[in-house]
């Protein structure tokens, strides 16, 4: 096994995340069984608890893992399901040795910063590597954090058990432009690598991050100052798209120079796709308008996209196969409560998303919005949270209902609630129990428009394998009957359902019911729903575009995209 480790230094934010992405991109391009594995130094044990406007998007995995918005990164890069197990923090180590510690693991020995809490992190690296050939690993924030020490000093030590030629170390750097200079500087990088040196480890490569292009007088500064080899300094000025990032760095010879590196044999890189895809993002044939209406977007005097990271990626895939560009307006449905006019700029959409989100701030708003969609017949997609705001939507003003959901209130009409084992988990505090997580399987309602959007992509096919999977281990998630012969699965992070008691009054008023998941103890969960007056109304209680790939685009999201575009 090789293993690559990515390091960040100046500042975080720059991409790193995006460069180790793209490496691997490269590599599985280049036919080698490569995975990515991200290091977060917090205490945190996962993402799960983190605020989405500080921390970014909560990623979930098929495993049921709540991690770091990199994976996405990883999984939308590679084509490729990640595990929850290749996210790594700091909590989770600590954890395992206190643990272990208290179970007389280490037979009487004194229990250490250095050696047991970095054997731990390479007992975790190895355990996500197997099967692999390569592996990059992405040390989360910058070198110079306190926290990173132990991460650092596991890479160390790994190069000394495994060798200079199966352990890389590539340094992502970033060069400012001050304005009021107007020339790159390329100090705080020389910095950058004196820190990285002083834990014993040297860059094989300085990928240089930037507004501009990189020029040989710099680049040759750099090398001189890290003893490292001018064309291993790799630039990666900003691009179009960070799709496109792959690309220019394979146009540097970014794949072979590892591949000579690690003394493999060459392949030849086969793209596929990925080149006429990224073409279609740089120059769609046409563009569409779509306004995202979330909670999770104002951050004091800033605006924050990174809650809907995913959501944004997975409209930027379907656009790439149909050739259409999506002009994303990030609209803050506060903004909406306060000021309803604001509700005028949707009249210029092509199509309305309301994404996930918890708790009441905000959900005014989402409603009036899904209101304004359905009357308006502007095409609209709702993703959990906007799936069950459009059927409460729906009961108030289609059925007269006193509705919401008990997440918020207790009315007469709960339309959205909890299940009864899940109260009794609640009533003592167990809130993380209570979570319905990571992929679920959906039984499609033949002739539905849902249906015919994955029946036209190769999800079925796809999933069918891990759906076989899944039940040889029995797991309770599954519960299928003869029957449902069209099977899809989809991420869930959620903890509320549409209630079972009003879904036939939902199916007279004209609601249709395209996919349920069949729980063992006989209730029928809602999975997607439709309505078909509507030219393109959809809400689903999963999350698609966490299972959204430039390779891969989600078929909701391509349904919903296509019909914005008509
Ligand atoms: N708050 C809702 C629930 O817990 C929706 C969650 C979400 O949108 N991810 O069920």
């Amino acid at each position: 096994m090789k293993f690559i480790f990515v390091y960040g230094g100046v500042m975080s934010g720059v991409g790193k995340g995006i460069v180790a992405s793209s490496i691997a991109n490269i590599l599985s391009h280049h036919d080698f069984n490569v995975t990515c594995i991200k290091i977060d130094p917090y205490i945190n044990c996962d993402a799960g608890t983190m605020r989405p406007t500080e921390h970014g998007e909560v990623f979930v995995t098929y495993d049921g893992g709540e991690t770091d918005q990199d994976i996405g990164n990883y999984e939308r890069f590679m084509n490729k399901d990640i595990s929850k197990l290749n996210n790594i923090t700091t909590g989770q180590i600590y954890k395992k040795v206190i643990e272990d510690e208290r179970a007389g693991k280490y037979l009487g020995n004194t229990v250490e910063f250095i050696p047991h809490i970095p054997n731990e992190i390479i007992r975790r690296i190895l355990n996500s590597s197997r099967g692999h050939d390569i592996i990059v690993i992405e040390i989360g924030g910058t070198i110079g954090d306190f926290e990173n020490i132990p991460f650092l000093f596991a890479a160390k030590k790994m190069e000394l058990t495994y060798g200079k030629e199966n352990v890389i170390h590539v340094l992502v750097t970033y060069l400012p432009i001050p304005p009021n200079l107007g020339e790159m500087k390329t100090k705080p990088t020389q910095h950058a690598i004196m820190k990285l040196n002083s834990y014993g480890i040297e860059p094989d490569f300085i990928i240089t991050r930037s507004e501009r292009e990189l020029d040989d007088a710099r680049k040759e500064k750099i090398a001189k100052y890290s003893n490292v080899q001018f064309s291993h300094i790799v630039p990666s000025p900003n691009l179009k798209t960070i799709y496109e990032v792959p690309i220019k760095l394979e146009e540097k010879f970014m794949g072979n120079m590892i591949i000579d590196q690690f003394k493999l044999q060459k392949r030849e890189i086969k793209w596929g796709k990925w080149i006429d895809l990224v073409k279609n993002i740089k120059n769609p044939q046409k563009n569409v308008d779509v306004a995202i209406v979330g909670k999770y977007i104002d951050t004091g005097s800033f605006t924050l996209y990174d809650s809907y990271i995913s959501v944004k990626e997975a409209l930027v895939h379907a656009g790439a196969h149909l050739n259409i560009g999506v002009n994303i307006h990030w609209i803050n449905s506060k903004d909406i409560e306060k000021n309803p006019s604001v509700l005028n700029e949707l009249k210029k959409m092509n199509g309305i998303i309301v994404p996930g989100g918890f708790g009441a701030s905000g959900v005014e708003g989402m409603i009036m919005t899904i209101k304004f969609a359905r009357e308006n017949d502007i095409p609209y997609l709702g993703l959990c949270y906007g799936m069950q705001l459009a059927m409460i939507e729906f009961a108030r003003d289609v059925l007269g209902w006193d509705a919401h959901t008990t997440e918020i209130k207790q009315t007469k009409y709960p339309v959205i609630d909890i299940l009864p084992e899940q109260k009794e988990l609640l009533k003592g505090n167990k809130y993380g129990g209570t979570m319905r997580l990571g992929e679920y399987v959906a039984a499609l309602t033949r002739g539905t428009m849902i249906f015919n959007l994955y029946k036209n992509s190769h999800r079925i096919e796809n999933d069918s394998k891990r759906i076989d999977e899944y039940r040889k281990t029995a797991q309770f998630r599954v519960g299928i009957t003869k029957d449902d012969d069209v099977l899809v699965l989809e991420k869930h992070r959620h903890r509320y359902e549409v209630n079972p008691k009003f879904i036939d009054d939902f199916v007279k008023a004209g609601v249709k019911i395209s996919g349920i998941h069949r729980r063992k103890d006989g209730i029928n969960l809602v999975e997607f729903i439709e309505l078909p007056k509507n030219k393109f109304f959809v809400g689903t209680q999963a999350h698609p575009e966490l299972k959204s790939r430039l390779e891969d685009p989600s078929p909701l999201f391509m349904g919903f995209v296509k019909a914005c575009s008509e």
